[in-house]
């Protein structure tokens, strides 16, 4: 019986981890469910899936469901306020924590969870983006381990030889579906609203990933995940826009053995495949009927249509702090972008005018120094747009 904490249980990867988790009532135990702002989601799945504790951002909302939890006679504790998140990923009952918030928000838990040592299912892929070395050296330091969560380094990690035999690779090919704008015009693309860009056409995802997915910065923070997950360089990975979404990713060997994983796209897959792990579960995902899908395409990316991609490769070949400067930027633009104050064009410029600026900063080494770099770049970013505004 193993004890989980879903760390960002409201959101999109959260959902889909409980309902993998309830299928195996035999293998898992819910410590804890964390959220952010849907608090009443949150209440409801508390009160069906009966965790130990829940953690939330605000005190008020805290209280709040400390009541009701009265009400409905349900014995669960609330956590609030600085250090919840770190406390129910790091509590010592804990074996599996799954790392499920959006963006550099998930970093202070993700590492949390790495110095206790944890089996860390890893879905944000933001703390490795913004602060790769520092989390892996938690990781090590901890004796933490880390499962990809992400579908492409799933795959990847699914087709690789067992640790401790990685010689003979010669390739990663990492497929993204190429998102709703594949084909669109560029004016289309310039002006694209929020509706038409998170109107993913295989997956169905939270917003800010939404938008990487239309801008293919998902891809390119995939890119530097990748480098980071398997200690593979950029020249050593490549993307192929493959818009059925069902080769996930693949493996090239030196002896012209190319290994990928298939499935539906539906994220339930490589999250069994990470909580069973080694064993395999039922995850509830409809089995591939490839003759039903009949055609799989690949192509290679679009420069022109996807700016995006080139910035996040520029910013690994960087080798410095520029991830985290590129990750900063984005989640400001893309927050903007939502909320309507710029149009989608300005995402890749403002991110570009922003790695112009910082991109040359040095990686930092510490916790601290990672938030620090990440709160300069957002401060450009909004420097940016205010510019561009007026
Ligand atoms: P989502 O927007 O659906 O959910 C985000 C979760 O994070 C919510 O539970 C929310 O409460 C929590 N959260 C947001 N801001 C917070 C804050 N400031 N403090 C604490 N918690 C906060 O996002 P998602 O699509 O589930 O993505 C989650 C992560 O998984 C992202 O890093 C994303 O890149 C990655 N991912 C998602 C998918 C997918 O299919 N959705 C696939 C691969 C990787
Ligand atoms: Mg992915």
């Amino acid at each position: 019986m193993k004890a989980i904490t879903v760390l960002g249980a409201t959101g999109s990867i959260g959902l889909s981890t409980l309902d993998v988790v309830a299928r195996h009532p035999e293998r898992f135990r819910l410590h804890a469910l964390s959220a952010h702002s849907r608090i009443d989601a949150l209440l409801e799945l508390a009160l069906k899936y009966r965790p130990r504790c829940v953690a939330v951002s605000d005190q008020a909302a805290a209280e709040r469901l400390r009541r009701q939890f009265v009400h409905h006679g349900a014995a669960i504790d609330v956590h609030s306020g600085a250090g919840a998140l770190e406390a129910i990923a790091s509590a010592p009952e804990v074996d599996l924590v799954m790392a499920a918030i959006v963006g550099a928000a998930g970093l202070p838990s993700a590492i949390a969870a790495a110095r206790a040592g944890k089996c860390i299912l890893l879905a944000n892929k933001e703390a490795l983006v913004m602060a790769g070395d520092v989390f892996l050296r938690a990781c090590r330091e901890g004796g933490a381990s880390v499962l990809p969560i992400d579908s492409e380094h799933n795959a990847v990690f699914q087709c690789l030889p067992a640790a401790g035999n990685r010689g003979g690779i010669r390739r990663i090919l990492l497929t993204a579906s190429g998102g709703p704008f594949r084909q669109a015009s560029l004016e289309a693309i310039e002006s694209a609203t929020p509706a038409q860009a998170v109107a993913h056409p295989r997956w169905n995802m939270g917003r800010k990933i939404s938008v990487d997915s239309a801008t293919m910065l998902n891809t390119g923070l995939e890119l530097i995940e990748a480098h980071y997950l398997f200690g593979v360089t950029s020249s050593s990975i490549e993307v192929l826009v493959h818009p059925q979404s069902i080769v996930h990713s693949l493996v090239e060997y030196v002896d012209g053995s190319v290994l990928a994983q298939l499935g539906n796209p539906d994220m339930r897959t490589p999250i069994a495949h990470a909580l069973g792990y080694p064993d395999r579960i039922e995850s509830g995902v409809t089995p591939l009927d490839l003759a039903a899908a009949g055609r799989l395409e690949f192509e290679p990316p679009d420069p022109v249509r996807f700016p995006c991609l080139r910035l996040a490769r520029q910013a690994l070949e960087s080798a410095g702090g520029a991830p985290c400067v590129l990750n900063a930027a984005n989640e400001i633009s893309v927050e903007a972008f939502l909320g309507g104050r710029i149009r989608f064009g300005d995402i890749a410029r403002i991110n570009e005018a922003v790695l112009d600026e910082l991109g040359g900063e040095r990686a930092a080494q510490e916790v601290n120094a990672v938030i620090d770099l990440d709160g300069r770049a957002r401060r450009a970013a909004r420097q940016v747009m205010e510019r561009q505004a007026s």
